[in-house]
């Protein structure tokens, strides 16, 4: 069905696209940013961080609720907790006394883990790095709570979503593969957003981009940094200057590594923030104006375990009511820190996260980071459990699927490579194989990409 509705899509003029796109802000904009969106909006904006007791009290109320909410609603959680004595639970202190969710929990208990049906629920689709699509289903008010979230800390920028036009660099995919016109962004027009392909960003379409940025002028960058990235190093290297001056640039997503930093605020003139958060509905952190990570604990709980690979978290959302997470080892992993903040927030702040290198593979058809990949995997959710690329040394692709159905049939593994040579371009060789075992790391995570040293 999705594929017919982008077939169709892709078979329109661009300014029907934009429409189309414009008529899905509609639904958006209604979805996220009405009901209580304007009062959690207020609501955080004039929340500034500065009491840890009281940030502590906020915290500890939402993690009670979310909690007897779960057990109460949940039939998953009912069981999950049999035998453990939920009175005892006074606090996160206590949190230790209940099981960690791992992801393979979460994926094979996924029904009985909702709390509402599907109609009362905003959908998500998560691939996540680790290559394991999961559907996740939302109360609207926690969306909206979220949205609020995320758009207060904008607005600590000076950016106002909605209002404020800002340029998009998006993981999906609005622009075909190979379009008739060199148009590489699409217009939504309801939600003040220009989404540029990331995946057109070739050395003959940059100059391109940056002229259209030159007469958008946007008021926000935000998206894959990397993406950003190769617009400001083309704009650096060819000596073009951007004719307007963002408030400042939001990234998500992928790892912020020091020469992206540099490089766009360089260009834009303008601060770059970075904020990590997930489909699944991870509790967030925010990057603040003196540059640190703050851990937001009035979005949720993180728990750090010491672990081969450095500190690994487990997050408790508290706007995850329609799929709980609690203790959730989402499989980041992150470096401490004892600093303290000159920015006067209370919310802890760790040194970087790790868990989300910005790697990539680069095949005939393009260059895919793990981030647009993770959309492929979980555009395949109905038939593939897990997925993994491996590149070998002579530059071979090797494609791993896990099927959700141990005798997968013909006809669908025609589906699922056929889906993947759209995704990757029909130029891209790889050769596909159907497994019930996709190898781990020594620390027992999956990798979505694998590179042979
Ligand atoms: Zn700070």
């Amino acid at each position: 069905m999705k594929r017919v509705i982008l077939g169709l899509y892709y078979s329109l003029p661009v300014f029907l696209q934009n429409t189309a796109i414009s008529l899905y802000g509609i639904v958006l904009y209604f979805s996220r940013y009405s009901g209580a969106y304007k009062r959690y909006l207020q609501l955080f904006v004039d929340r500034k961080h500065l009491n840890l007791r009281e940030e502590r009290m906020i915290q500890n109320k939402r993690f009670l609720r979310l909690l007897s909410y779960a057990v109460k609603n949940s039939p998953f959680y009912k069981e999950f907790y049999k035998g453990i004595s939920l009175e005892e639970i006074k606090s996160i202190e206590d949190i230790a006394k209940l099981p960690v969710l791992s992801k393979d929990i979460l994926r094979d208990n996924i029904n009985r883990i909702y709390t509402i049906p599907n109609y009362q629920s905003l959908t998500f689709h998560t691939g996540g790095t680790t290559g394991i699509p999961v559907k996740v289903r939302k109360r609207k008010r926690d969306v909206q709570q979220r949205m609020a979230y995320l758009d207060a800390y904008k607005q600590s920028f000076g950016f106002i979503s909605n209002k404020m036009r800002a340029a998009r660099f998006t993981g999906r995919k609005i622009v075909e593969d190979k379009p008739e016109k060199p148009v590489f962004w699409r217009n939504n027009y309801i939600l003040k957003q220009r989404l540029y392909s990331t995946y057109h960003l070739t050395e003959d379409n940059l100059i391109l981009y940056v002229k259209d940025l030159n007469r958008y002028k946007p008021q926000s960058i935000e998206g894959f940094v990397s993406a950003i990235y190769t617009v400001a190093k083309y704009m650096e290297v060819k000596g073009v200057k951007p004719e307007f001056i963002p408030k400042a640039v939001f990234t998500t997503s992928e790892t912020v590594l020091p020469y992206h930093r540099e490089t766009i605020e360089r260009v834009f003139g303008c601060p770059l923030t970075d904020q990590y958060a997930s489909n699944e509905g991870a509790p967030f952190i925010i990057q603040c104006p003196y540059g640190s990570y703050h851990e937001a604990i009035d979005t949720g709980i993180f728990e750090h375990i010491p672990a081969k690979e450095g500190t690994r978290i487990l997050v408790t959302g508290f706007d995850t009511f329609g799929t709980p997470l609690i203790r959730y080892d989402i499989g980041d992993v992150i470096r401490e820190s004892r600093e303290k903040c000159p920015c006067g927030s209370v919310h802890p702040i760790i040194e970087r996260i790790e868990g989300r290198e910005a790697d990539f593979i680069t095949t005939k058809g393009g260059i895919f980071s793990q981030v647009q990949l993770s959309y492929l995997v979980s555009s395949l959710h109905t038939h593939v459990k897990q997925m993994q690329f491996q590149l070998k040394k002579d530059g071979s692709l090797i494609i791993r699927c896990q099927p959700v159905r141990s005798n997968i049939n013909r006809k669908d593994m025609g589906i699922v490579e056929k889906n993947i040579k759209e995704f990757l371009g029909q130029a891209t060789v790889f050769q596909l194989e159907f497994t019930e075992n996709i190898s781990r790391t020594s620390g027992g995570k999956y990798r979505l990409i694998v590179k042979e040293d």
